[in-house]
């Protein structure tokens, strides 16, 4: 028998099946990320028609059978339109870039209300910040805690020496920082410099309704999407694949 399952959605990728339909992934706020049938969307009489676009919170809901992968969309509505290119157009990248990274971080299942809201935070602040990287690396940051492995800046895992230190190493496998007199020999390993630690912990310490207002002044060149995302696939059993980061102009 189907039950009705009525949940808030984002879309985080489609794909075409057969002659009309799609098969569509969602990140929902009631059952986590799922797969989904739209029948007939690609019909021009379809009642989801132009509503299955990816930036945009819809509400959906499933006929939903147990044992089942692949679960059938019955209605879709738009509940909000994000518009992250509203400050610049990088910003679209970098909403892109955050669907793609829950795309291909989370498993089937497994919902998290406070999670979700987190993440449509997230697209919102987008639209209000001047520099979209502040969402991205924040985001980035608090995705590795949402998935077990927080990232520690403050102080030195063996001497606990806290902040600022001159310059630190900062350990993949453990997530934390040594100090040079105490850096054991470790591979999987980063240097970050005192202005590239104390930014990272300031970051990371901020609330996100604080994001538009974070000082962005950046310590020296530093790629930290490299970093983060290169931290983040130290953990992963699979690499990360961020198409949209692609898109962005040389040097940003
Ligand atoms: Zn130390």
């Amino acid at each position: 028998m189907n039950e009705l399952l009525n949940t808030r959605a984002l879309l985080l990728k489609s794909v075409r099946f057969q002659e009309s339909s799609k098969i569509l992934t969602f990140y929902s706020r009631e059952a986590g990320r799922i797969s989904v049938i739209a029948k007939g969307v690609l019909r021009p009489k379809s009642p989801f028609g132009g509503k299955l676009e990816t930036l945009r919170e819809l509400e959906i809901i499933l006929a939903v059978k147990e044992n089942r992968n692949i679960q059938t969309l019955t209605e879709v509505e738009i509940i909000r339109l994000f518009h992250p290119e509203r400050k610049h157009p990088d910003h679209m990248i970098y909403a892109l870039a955050i669907l793609e990274l829950i795309d291909q971080t989370l498993a089937e299942g497994h919902s998290d209300p406070v999670f979700y809201d987190f993440l449509q935070a997230m697209l919102a602040s987008l639209e209000e910040v001047s520099d979209g990287r502040v969402v991205l690396w924040y985001f980035l940051l608090k995705l590795c805690s949402f998935l077990g492995f927080r990232p520690r800046f403050s102080d030195c895992q063996s001497c606990r020496s806290p902040l600022p230190l001159e310059s630190a190493i900062f350990s993949f496998s453990d997530g934390t920082i040594y100090c040079s007199d105490c850096s054991p020999l470790m591979v999987n390993t980063r240097r970050l410099n005192s202005d590239q630690l104390t930014f990272l912990h300031r970051l990371q310490q901020q609330h996100h309704q604080h994001l538009p207002e974070f000082n962005l002044e950046l310590p020296g060149k530093h790629d930290y999407t490299e970093f983060l995302t290169a931290y983040l696939n130290h953990h992963l059993d699979h690499p990360l694949h961020l198409n949209a980061l692609e898109m962005l102009p040389a040097g940003r």
